[in-house]
């Protein structure tokens, strides 16, 4: 039977892993000295699937007062720090392996992610899952990012897909999929990820 699709294009925060918790402690952590308060709901409902770059700008905007973006963007190294070592241990499913090894059987397999590489490769070689990816593309790897067709479109040039799937948890990841033309599969939390791949794909 021909599979439905070609490829399947994993986003990776909230859907290989569930890791926008840790990523928000960390910026709780190294902000919170200088002033700022982050919610979550907040976070959630604003930053998921922005590029850190630019989302900082954004949270020295919404202070009151506002404060000066580069202040904050210093604390970057500090929040890459935070989230390495949290990351040492990362919290994939366990039965995520067995999902991505049913899935390669007719399907090619990526990850499309905004962050940087040093905060995505580790983590998968850490879980030992890096190897069933063709492409790993990320933030680095495009000028323009989600909510731009351009990473999803990298993606699909990198294995190969003319019909693939994207997996996504966040807007600007499913605007970004849709710009590209592709079909998008919607993950409300990453526990759920797999059934919800598995009833769409097979
Ligand atoms: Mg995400």
């Amino acid at each position: 039977m021909m599979p439905r699709f070609d490829a399947i294009l994993f986003d990776f925060d909230g859907v290989l892993i569930d890791s926008e918790p840790l990523h928000y402690a960390c910026w709780v952590e190294v902000l919170a000295p200088l002033g700022v308060k982050l919610e979550w709901n907040y976070y959630r409902d604003h930053y998921l699937g922005v590029a850190d770059r630019e989302m900082i700008p954004r949270i020295a905007a919404q202070t009151d007062p506002p404060l000066d973006w580069t202040a904050l963007w210093a604390q970057y190294p500090s929040k890459r720090n935070c989230l390495r070592k949290r990351l040492e241990h990362p919290p994939f499913l366990p039965e995520l392996s067995r999902l991505l090894e049913d899935l390669r059987q007719n399907h090619k397999l990526a990850v499309v992610s905004t962050s940087v590489r040093v905060e995505v490769e580790p983590a998968l070689e850490a879980g030992q899952i890096r190897s069933y990816f063709e492409a790993v593309v990320t933030g680095e790897n495009t000028e323009k990012h989600k909510p731009a067709p351009d990473p999803y479109l990298l993606a699909a040039r990198m294995v190969g897909a003319r019909n693939p799937l994207v997996v996504e948890d966040s807007e600007p990841g499913i605007a970004s999929g849709r710009a590209a033309g592709f079909e998008v599969l919607f993950i409300p939390n990453a526990a759920r990820m797999p059934a919800l791949v598995r009833q769409r794909v097979m």
